[in-house]
């Protein structure tokens, strides 16, 4: 048993192709954003057609450029989701204003639309959603309500690279997408984002996140260039190296293989899992198509002797390693304390967040390694089941 190795929850799916880049990027004589974050700006048009991208740093970053584009600010408030990455909700009180959250519905565990419109007030700017592990919102319903009390729609799309709603990408749903390309996401930069809007708004968050200069480096620096420049706003330092892009670049050539992966994996685990009762496998929507950043596990614990906690160190012991996404804002202590949550505040997303959990999943993953997830899963279960019956 000790022998085996350490399955971890994900692990980046970096092969020579983008090892050979990054040298060629480091050779080249420029590494910070240019021709390689350009260019991979002008694949990422194509793959979502929309006529304005941005590559950045963060999804943090392409989240906080949204808000500043809308204009939000003090005394608006954003409608958002408690079960998400915190960043989500951090990027709203960046800009000041007030996060208003939603509790969520439990087969998705994405924002519940059909709570939404009870929340918005005279100062209600934006719905900030997350498609959360890559399963798509309710759209239809959630830009009915956006259109109806003319508010914006951001997406956090940091789950949803590869992710459709009714054949149509997630990111291109409302007037700003927000990808990331952190390294456990399904593809990685390193560290890096992606925002998606139209051409206006794009190129002026381009000058946002460049320190407000009106002309780039590469654009005063290379031959053609000229060294003026003038700064029209107090921008931010937001910007991909073309070190990353070029790491991204050969990540958006696999994104197909990536995704088929990911889709054989959870197939494998949705198959072994759901004859056992005591597990809850997630649910899939008509006209969705998944992107599968996560595999959330969810525990029927009136059926087990252990809580959540108990089962991740059961396969922790069993070398399998997983994660629980997420933590739900309102108990997270500035949250709880600032807005005054109590337990009962968001009862779907606590009650979730209690029995959720998230296994390895990763385009390499062996077939052996995905039997050493499924077979441990099980085991634990057998292990620790209530009221075994002879
Ligand atoms: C990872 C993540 C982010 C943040 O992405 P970064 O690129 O690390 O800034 C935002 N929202 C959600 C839902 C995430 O999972």
């Amino acid at each position: 048993m000790s022998s085996k190795e350490f399955i971890p929850i994900s692990k980046p799916y970096i092969t020579e192709e983008e090892i050979e880049e990054v040298i060629k990027t480091l050779k080249s004589g420029w590494v910070t954003t240019g021709p390689k974050t350009h260019s991979l700006e002008q694949r990422f048009k194509e793959y979502f057609e929309v006529d304005g991208t941005l590559l950045l740093s963060s999804c943090t970053a392409a989240l906080h450029l949204s808000l500043l584009l809308l204009d939000i600010k003090a005394n608006d408030e954003v409608i958002t989701t408690p079960f998400t990455f915190v960043s989500t909700a951090n990027v709203i009180e960046h800009v000041g204003a007030t996060p208003v959250f939603v509790d969520i519905e439990p087969d998705t565990l994405n924002i519940d639309a059909t709570k939404i419109e009870n929340k918005i007030t005279n100062k209600t700017k934006a719905i900030m959603l997350v498609h959360y592990g890559g399963h798509a919102c309710d759209m239809d319903e959630i830009m009915k309500i956006a259109d109806k009390y003319h508010i914006s729609v951001i997406e956090d799309v940091a789950h949803g690279m590869g992710g459709y709603y009714k054949g149509k990408a997630l990111g291109t749903f409302g007037k700003f997408g927000a990808f990331s390309f952190y390294s456990n996401k399904n593809i990685t930069s390193m560290e890096g984002g992606l925002l998606i809007g139209n051409y206006d708004d794009i190129e002026k968050a381009r000058i946002m996140s460049l320190h407000g200069m009106n002309r780039s480096a590469w654009a005063r620096y290379s031959e053609m260039g000229d060294w003026f420049y003038e700064v029209i706003y107090p921008g931010l330092k937001y910007n991909m190296t073309d070190v990353s892009a070029s790491i991204l670049s050969c990540q958006l050539t696999k994104l197909k293989y990536i995704q088929e992966r990911r889709a054989i994996i959870v197939n494998e685990y949705q198959k072994c899992f759901s004859p056992i009762e005591e597990l809850q496998i997630p649910k899939i929507k008509p006209d969705v198509i998944h992107s599968w950043f996560n595999y959330p596990l969810r525990l029927n614990l009136n059926l087990l002797k252990i809580n959540r906690s108990d089962f991740i160190n059961r396969l922790k012991e069993k070398k399998i390693g997983t994660s629980v996404h997420f933590i739900p804002i309102n108990l997270h202590p500035y949250y709880r304390n600032k807005f005054k949550f109590s337990e009962k505040s968001f009862p779907i997303a606590n009650r979730e967040y209690e029995r959720i959990l998230s296994l390895p999943l990763y385009p390499q993953m062996t077939e052996e390694e995905i039997r050493r997830v499924t077979t441990s899963v099980i085991e634990t279960v057998y292990e620790n089941r209530k009221n075994t019956i002879f």
